[in-house]
């Protein structure tokens, strides 16, 4: 058995014991010998700049680029709020993904049959619904240049520049129209080239690509319309590409579906596979410390990093298995918490995954 080189980066707020719930899972899984896993811990975040005055060491990223994977949990903490963006804790997630080129975040939108009623949505809009947001994270108008503000007459401006080279694109549509492969084999491309040269370029690219998989088919739809359609009928969907900007406010209001934020995993990959995989939600600091956070986003959170870096799908469907039986028996942290459902803490809610993953194991 080839032994996994882990990089544990558990990060400010509820990051730690979320992660020390992932952490149990992955224990479970070694004990029933079905893998092997060494483990290496660094500070990230608030908690790093505490210690050694900035969010992320470089033997920090040294360890990182050294593992076959990392786990994330969250960072940010409102004490370092006064200071320049560029020195508070959430910038350590930015260097990371700049650092590893991880270009692909992925986002499956899960909805658990317990859960149906927790969501804002209608039970018969939410049937059926299944789908992956692939979302470029390391180009659009958040990285293109020129940028920033000036006086011009008197008046001041802001400025950014939305930019997307054929390369990059090609790169975002391939992920996606692989992972449609072993789906729905439906993607939906989400762009505005109606309004944005930009996004004809996109449009285009992602056409081409498409003849290679003729399979796949493939849907081009504006950004407002996406939005307006992932809230009326969100079962249409399989796998959704689509930029850097429209990706990070479609992901938001598409986890909003399915009734929790503490359920959502992510992960970033790069192109050779290697991935950070991190719950979709921050540190919450209003709940942090107080054994209430969910921990099902970091646990599937690891379901997701067997399935993409390390080919093991049979572990991910056993995750995610634990979890989905675990919900059965109508237990849950606060925020999925309902009816008849009895509470229980982020520690009591890890333990139950282990026990349902130790029955499968
Ligand atoms: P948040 O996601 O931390 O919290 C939003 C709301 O969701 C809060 O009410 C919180 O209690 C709840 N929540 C989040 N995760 C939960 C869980 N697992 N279980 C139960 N409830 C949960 O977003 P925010 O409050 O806007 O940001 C808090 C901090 O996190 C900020 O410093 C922000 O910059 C940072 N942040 C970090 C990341 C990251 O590390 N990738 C992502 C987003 C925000």
């Amino acid at each position: 058995m080839k032994t996994v080189n882990l990089a544990v980066l558990a990060g400010d707020g509820i990051g730690p014991e979320i992660m020390n719930q992932a952490q149990s899972v992955l224990r479970c899984l070694k004990k029933a010998g079905v893998i092997d896993i060494q483990i290496q811990e660094a500070l990230v975040g608030g908690v790093s700049i505490r210690d050694s005055g900035t969010a992320i060491t470089n033997s920090t990223l040294d360890m990182v680029k050294a593992a076959d994977a990392v786990l994330f949990g969250a960072v940010g903490d409102y004490s370092f709020d006064h200071l320049p963006q560029s020195q508070r804790p959430e910038i350590a997630i930015l260097k990371l993904r700049k650092e590893l080129e991880l270009f692909a975040n992925i986002r499956p939108i899960i909805i658990f049959n317990e859960l149906v009623s927790n969501s804002n949505l209608k039970e018969e809009v939410l049937k059926d619904v299944d789908f992956i947001i692939v979302r470029e994270l390391t180009g659009d108008i958040y990285f293109g240049e020129p940028r920033g503000e000036k006086i011009v007459k008197g008046v001041r401006y802001g400025f950014n520049t939305m930019t997307y080279s054929e390369p990059e694109i090609e790169r975002i549509a391939k992920v996606g129209f692989k992972l449609a492969e072993a789906r729905k084999k439906k993607v939906t491309s989400v762009d505005k080239a109606n309004v944005l040269e930009t996004m004809q370029v996109w449009r285009d690219v992602v056409s081409r690509v498409s003849e290679s998989f003729k399979d796949i088919e493939l849907q081009h739809m504006y950004v407002d319309n996406a939005a307006m359609q992932l809230i009326s009928s969100p079962a249409q969907f399989d796998v959704i590409v689509t930029g850097n900007i429209f990706g990070d406010i479609l992901s938001d209001q598409a986890s909003m579906i399915t009734g929790s934020i503490g359920l959502l995993p992510s992960a970033s990959l790069n192109e050779s596979l290697f991935g950070l995989y991190e719950p979709i939600h921050g540190s919450a600091p209003d709940i942090a410390y107080k054994n209430k956070a969910n921990p099902i986003a970091m646990i599937l959170s690891t379901a997701m990093m067997f399935r993409h870096s390390f080919e093991r799908s049979d572990l991910a469907d056993l995750i995610e298995k634990a979890v989905r039986l675990t919900l059965e028996k109508r237990v849950g942290t606060l925020d999925i918490c309902k009816g008849d459902w009895k509470e229980i803490g982020t520690d009591e809610m890890g333990n139950e995954v282990c026990k349902e993953l130790n029955k499968l194991c």
